[in-house]
């Protein structure tokens, strides 16, 4: 068995879905696990109703479903020339049952309420996907993964239960490729011991590839994407990107820790555990080779890979008292950080001042001064860029570093970071 995942852009419209169909017949009379994610930016519109519904804002409520069950609509209507499909009758469904919601009373836990409406998104894509391979013959299933999956009952960011959706996938899921070759299913979601249903984090998706390739023993997994497979940097940000042909794993694992955003990190590790190999390809030239990512570390160094985060953030703590950063100290600033809710993209420190790095974004100096004032000196600088290179030398250095103040760095092995200011 093969797990193919298609993200959001894959299904954004009419013509991706029929995309989709035609890659899928390139692999005919093979087995399929087919994860395809919500359809264009549906899970933003969810997000929005799912806010609606807490502020109790019927009109904003009715006007944002009536929008997306437009969007859909259209879709099926590209899709299937008879009006008389199924499909229509269970998107009905959803919809009713999505607008019934403002009559009943809104949890008291927000994340609970979230989960059982954003999820639909990937209901409804499947749906749609399965009634159209279908209908154009192909031997294929719906799969309801919130009956797969199961999770904590940690709304949106579902923990999964390793062993449970195992048994699962390998009680409930592998035996349909007996009577049929592709099974479609949704990404992003799972379900609780009880059987609600819960998310796994924005942009799960990838990650339910990673859990059917575990729990299924898959061959290999192919995430399709608009992009011709991983490249060396963003090409927001960089000219002349190259691709990355084949990676390692280890090196995968080390360039989403650092913040390169084309797989969603946790999707890497089941994989890795059982040596699947996963692949990064275009859905708009399927027959190119892509990027693999596999064990063998071989080709790592081959190409450097640069990844950026802007808009960031340099706090600098200095204890009031003039003791020095020493454990103690750290132990309490971490504390602190961790009543803030910081995420910390660098950290550095010396005898006197411990700096951290954050998204200027993600945090206000405010929160930090609230935490910090009483017993440290802070000081914050806004505005900057980090740039971290693997494998890097002296001239992808100087390439990053030009024309720009170096705030801060660090250098292991492989990794080089700066803190950069535009001069
Ligand atoms: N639809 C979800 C999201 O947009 C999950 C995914 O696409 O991976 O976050
Ligand atoms: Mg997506």
């Amino acid at each position: 068995m093969k797990v193919f995942k298609f993200g959001g852009a894959s299904v954004k419209n009419a013509d991706a879905v029929k995309n989709v169909a035609s890659i899928l017949s390139l692999f005919e009379g093979q087995k399929l696990t087919v994860v395809v994610s919500a359809m264009g930016k549906t899970t933003n519109k969810l997000e929005e109703i799912v806010l609606a519904l807490k502020n109790r804002d019927r009109k904003t409520f009715t006007c944002l479903i009536e929008e997306l069950e437009l969007f859909h609509e259209y879709i099926l209507a590209d899709l299937f020339t008879e009006k008389h499909f199924s499909i229509y009758n269970t998107l009905e469904e959803i919809f009713e049952e999505l607008k019934e919601k403002i009559n009943k009373p809104f949890s008291e836990n927000e994340s609970f309420e979230y989960d059982q409406i954003v999820s639909l998104g990937e209901v409804i894509s499947s749906h749609i996907v399965t009634a159209f391979l279908i209908e154009q013959s192909f031997s294929a299933h719906w799969m309801d993964a919130r009956q797969l999956v199961r999770t904590d009952n940690n709304y949106q960011e579902g923990k999964v239960d390793w062993n449970k959706t195992e048994a699962l996938i390998q009680s409930k899921f592998m035996p349909e490729f007996s009577t049929s070759n592709i099974l479609v299913t949704q990404g992003f979601v799972g379900h609780t011991a009880e059987g609600f249903t819960t998310t796994l984090g924005r942009e799960g998706s990838d990650y339910t590839a990673g859990i059917f390739a575990f729990c299924g023993n898959a061959e290999s997994v192919t995430i399709w994407k608009d992009v011709p497979g991983m490249l060396n940097a963003d090409p927001k940000y960089f000219e002349d990107t190259i691709k990355l042909d084949k990676i390692s794993f280890k090196e995968a694992i080390e360039l989403s820790y650092y913040g390169a955003s084309v797989i969603h990190p946790k999707t890497i590790k089941p994989l890795q555990n059982k040596g699947i190999p996963l692949f990064v390809k275009s859905f708009i030239e399927p027959k190119a080779d892509g990027t693999v990512i596999q064990s063998s570390t071989s080709n790592d160094e081959l190409v450097p890979s640069f990844i950026f985060k802007k808009e960031q953030t340099l706090f600098s703590f200095t204890p009031k008292d003039f003791s020095f950063i020493v454990e103690e100290n750290l132990s309490d600033i971490f504390n602190r950080l961790s009543v803030a809710k910081a995420k910390i993209n660098l950290m550095q420190n010396s005898a006197l001042s411990f700096s951290i790095l954050m998204d200027g974004n993600k945090i206000y100096p405010s929160t930090i001064l609230e935490q910090f004032s009483e017993m440290y000196e802070v000081r914050y600088n806004e505005g900057l860029e980090l740039v971290t290179i693997r494998h890097y030398d002296d001239a992808t250095i100087n390439r990053v570093t030009k024309d720009k103040e170096i705030i801060l760095q660090q250098r292991t092995r492989y990794t080089a970071r700066f803190v950069l200011k535009s001069l």
